[in-house]
């Protein structure tokens, strides 16, 4: 394509060049794994330079450039936005900060405050608001049952992703409603409880449609996918099961995205591939049954929340706590 045909005459320049010359050629990608080998040969581009997304510290300073030239209230403190912001890109972080300028500008504020780049943030992340978007009586009820499951596993499973707030706002053009968590702090690995946990956060709204309504919505189809994505990671990368032990079964699959289409061979028997299938089962089974047992045990709270949020429509963590009744620190014992 257009970008190799670019590449490819760079190639011939750089041969053309002496290494006295002092020419730096510097290139970025983001599809490393498409390169011409001929490209990486020593003489042309021959180190390589990975940029990850920002840390902590990289998020802060990735914020203070951003809004040298805006007007922030001093009550804002960019740490606290950087500490919850985690797996956000530069761009991203930039896009928070202009967001939030907006916002602020909307509603006729001299300076940004903390409310506009909380919204901000939220409008990167999860998908703009849309308030308008038509729905019915019916849906809103199933929505808002859906998101206080969720809320209430989470906040009964200590290992899972803080809960941030809950909303049965649709935002972005796939959600009727969302549960948002946000990490404490950046995360570089994962432990097994805190997977476990995970899947049964993601699997308490339709656990809780199930229990309220005797029926259930299509609407729990991204939690399903993303739950039997993590259930395969456990068994066939991360070696969690242990019927099937500490053994890698195919590639893995994180980088795919990133280009041509990679031939997995799969390297196991059909035999075996019945058992990661029954192995899966087994996890998801136990995650959807720990979250059945949740929201039973706590089903007036689970009425609560619901109603509150057909009310209000949204919660943060701190009126969520308030409303059932939870300390500040949450310390409830895992059943
Ligand atoms: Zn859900």
């Amino acid at each position: 394509d257009e970008r190799e045909q670019t590449l490819n005459a760079l190639l011939v320049e750089m041969d053309g060049l002496e290494t006295q010359e002092g020419v730096i050629v510097i290139a970025a990608t983001n599809r490393p794994d498409v390169l011409d080998p001929a490209l990486m040969r020593p003489g042309r581009f021959d180190r390589q330079i990975v940029l990850d997304l920002p840390d902590l510290k990289g998020r802060k300073q990735i914020l203070d450039v951003h809004s040298k030239n805006i007007k922030i209230s001093k009550s804002v403190e960019l740490d606290i936005i950087a500490r919850g912001t985690p797996g956000f890109s530069g761009a991203d972080l930039a896009n928070v900060i202009n967001e939030a300028a907006l916002l602020a500008a909307r509603k006729n504020k001299k300076e940004v405050e903390n409310e506009d780049i909380e919204e901000a943030r939220d409008k990167v992340r999860w998908g703009r608001e849309r308030k308008s978007r038509k729905i019915s009586d019916q849906d809103r009820k199933i929505t808002a049952y859906h998101e206080a499951g969720h809320t209430l596993v989470a906040l009964n499973c200590p290992k899972s992703m803080p809960v941030h707030k809950v909303t049965i706002i649709p935002r972005g053009i796939a959600y009727l409603g969302a549960t948002m968590h946000l990490p404490i702090e950046d995360r570089y690995t994962q432990s097994k409880q805190e997977m476990l946990d995970e899947l049964a956060v993601l699997l308490g709204g339709r656990v809780s449609e199930e229990i309220i309504f005797g029926d259930i919505t299509s609407g729990a189809a991204s939690d399903i996918e993303y739950a039997t994505k993590i259930a395969r990671r456990m068994v066939c990368i991360f070696g969690m099961s242990d019927k099937l032990g500490t053994v890698q079964y195919g590639g893995r699959d994180e980088h795919i995205y990133l280009g041509r289409d990679i031939i997995r061979s799969e390297g196991y028997s059909e035999e075996t591939s019945r058992e990661i299938d029954i192995e899966m089962k087994k996890i998801i089974d136990g995650a959807k049954k720990r979250a059945e047992e949740i929201i039973i045990a706590n089903k007036n709270k689970l009425d609560l929340l619901a109603e509150k949020l057909l009310e209000v429509e949204t919660l943060d963590i701190s009126e969520i706590k308030k409303l059932i009744g939870i300390q500040e620190t949450p310390a409830i014992p895992q059943s």
